[in-house]
């Protein structure tokens, strides 16, 4: 079996490329730095709000006040949350097995900015086992941050922080009294941007940063371009299982979990319009075709266009077909792909929403005028009615679809926390010299280890490669199997 070397002999990371494609930089499990997925499930109690969690006085069963939460009781269910969290995690489990063993993070000390929900804490306790000094996050989601701290890690965060409470909880987890992080786990760039600006001696100690997010690693690349980024960087949003399932496979299941979620409606002989054949776009493709929707595909791009033709899709203009579709998706990364003009005129009841970029997608500003009216029929849903009567059904303002409306899968979760752990592992135990102040990429051994951990769960059977096949195709019987671009 496929062997992981946790010290020296792992493969370098590669550099990234110098020529940066849009779709090299696309999302992250957070889109930017302020961008927040909802949890499944919470438990508050209502006096918990009276107080801000800065004034109280908590201790954990350990006899710890390192932390700052809204209620250290409800640990309980937040442990019961990681629990379920655990079953879809399983690659991760058993990389925390082996940490268990070898102790790859001895002595690092870890500050991390992340949302904190189960599976993210699944992935803490992981950094956070034997031999790891100690650990902190900000920004919370669920109470599985309230287990968290049961269980070690220092947890500064509560939902419905404030943008102040959010910079304060950063700055409790860098400013600790007699302690100093030796690693940087980010999600956004937020912290790394706290550190340079206000503790930037930090650094000396630092040996490496590992990024999740898109905004995150852009901004590495800006620091790395002025020449002011001073320790070695690993972008894990853009490595290919990350981006695989991330993009395509994590569409293809949430794009029906925020329709339904928002709309109702049954797609079984529905007129939909996706923007862009994409990875997103052909996720979202593929889903509605499966619950029997007659799909039609906008494109530019004469390659994209031909697969979807392949697929069996018609590809159109968008103006060809606004009239009479019921869905209208969009998933280009791009800006106005749905104007005024397309949304004046939709059929009654047509319902837009965005899966690609941001808010740019639709242009929702065009809808802001006096003839219009808004109507909020339900959380994240408008009503944008024209005078006539005609109702267009917008979902989550024209931004990302399932970040604001559903959830996300577990198992993609813990293909971006195997990553990561990986990524720290490497950056926290490479020889002196190996890293440079730059960004890099995980080589491409690294996402075929991430993708392999996770095949055991699907008691999926990888066939091996003869001696002689492997000198017939010039590979090494233990991979990369596949060119970097791959
Ligand atoms: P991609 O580059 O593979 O696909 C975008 C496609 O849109 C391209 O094929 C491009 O030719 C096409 N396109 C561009 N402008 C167009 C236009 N005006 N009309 C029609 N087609 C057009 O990128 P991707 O990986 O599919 O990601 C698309 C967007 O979705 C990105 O902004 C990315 O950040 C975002 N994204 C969202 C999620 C999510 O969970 N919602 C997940 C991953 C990525």
């Amino acid at each position: 079996s496929q062997q992981i070397q946790f010290a020296d002999d792992m493969q370098e990371f590669t550099k990234f490329p110098t020529k940066t494609g849009r779709r090299s930089l696309s999302r992250s499990i957070s889109q930017s730095s302020t961008d927040s997925y909802s949890s499944a499930a919470s438990y508050t109690d209502s006096s918990d709000d009276e107080v801000s969690p800065r004034e109280k006085q908590q201790t954990n069963s350990k006899g710890s006040s390192n932390f700052c939460v809204k209620n250290i009781k409800q640990a309980e269910f937040g442990r019961r949350e990681i629990e379920i969290a655990e079953q879809d995690m399983s690659a991760l489990i058993s990389l925390r097995k082996r940490a268990q063993g070898e102790k790859p993070l001895a002595g690092a000390k870890i500050v991390g900015c992340t949302h904190i929900t189960a599976q993210t804490a699944v992935s803490a306790c992981l950094s956070g086992g034997p031999g790891v000094g100690h650990q902190l996050f900000p920004r919370e989601e669920t109470n599985s941050k309230d287990a968290l701290v049961l269980s070690g890690v220092a947890v500064f965060a509560w939902k419905g922080e404030s943008e102040d409470d959010f910079w304060w909880c950063i700055d409790r987890c860098v400013n600790v009294d007699g302690w100093q992080a030796n690693m940087i786990l980010d999600d956004g760039g937020d912290l790394t941007h706290w550190v340079y600006k206000k503790y930037p001696s930090v650094f000396k100690k630092i040996r490496g940063i590992v990024e999740e997010s898109v905004t995150g690693v852009h901004r590495l690349y800006q620091l790395s371009k002025a020449g002011k980024l001073c320790v070695p960087a690993m972008n894990v949003n853009d490595s290919v299982t990350k981006q695989k399932f991330d993009n395509l496979y994590c569409c293809r299941e949430s794009i029906l979990d925020g329709l339904k979620r928002t709309t109702d409606v049954m797609f079984g002989g529905k007129q939909v319009v996706v923007c862009g054949y994409g990875e997103v776009g052909k996720g979202c493709c593929a889903a509605l075709k499966a619950l029997g929707a007659i799909v039609y595909v906008t494109e530019i791009d004469p390659i994209c266009a031909l697969q979807a033709c392949m697929d069996g899709f018609r590809v159109v203009k968008l103006s060809e077909v606004i009239r009479q579709v019921d869905v209208v998706i969009t998933c280009t990364g791009n800006k106005n792909v749905v104007t005024r003009e397309h949304l004046d005129r939709m059929k009654n009841s047509c319902i837009v929403c965005n899966m690609g970029h941001s808010n740019t997608e639709i242009d929702v500003t065009s809808l802001r005028t006096p003839e219009l009216t808004w109507e909020r029929v339900r959380s994240q849903v408008d009503h944008v009615i024209w005078p006539d009567g005609k109702r267009v059904v917008l979902l989550a303002e024209g931004r990302l679809l399932n970040l604001s409306c559903s959830t996300v899968p577990t198992f993609v979760l813990s293909i971006t926390a195997t990553t990561q752990a990986l990524a720290l592992i490497e950056l926290y135990n490479a020889p002196e010299g190996r890293y440079k102040q730059d960004v890099y990429l995980l080589p491409k051994k690294m996402d075929e280890y991430v993708a392999s951990l996770h095949l055991p769960s699907f008691d999926a059977h990888l066939t091996e490669l003869t001696d002689d096949q492997a000198k017939y195709l010039g590979l090494n019987k233990n991979g990369p199997f596949k060119p970097n671009y791959y």
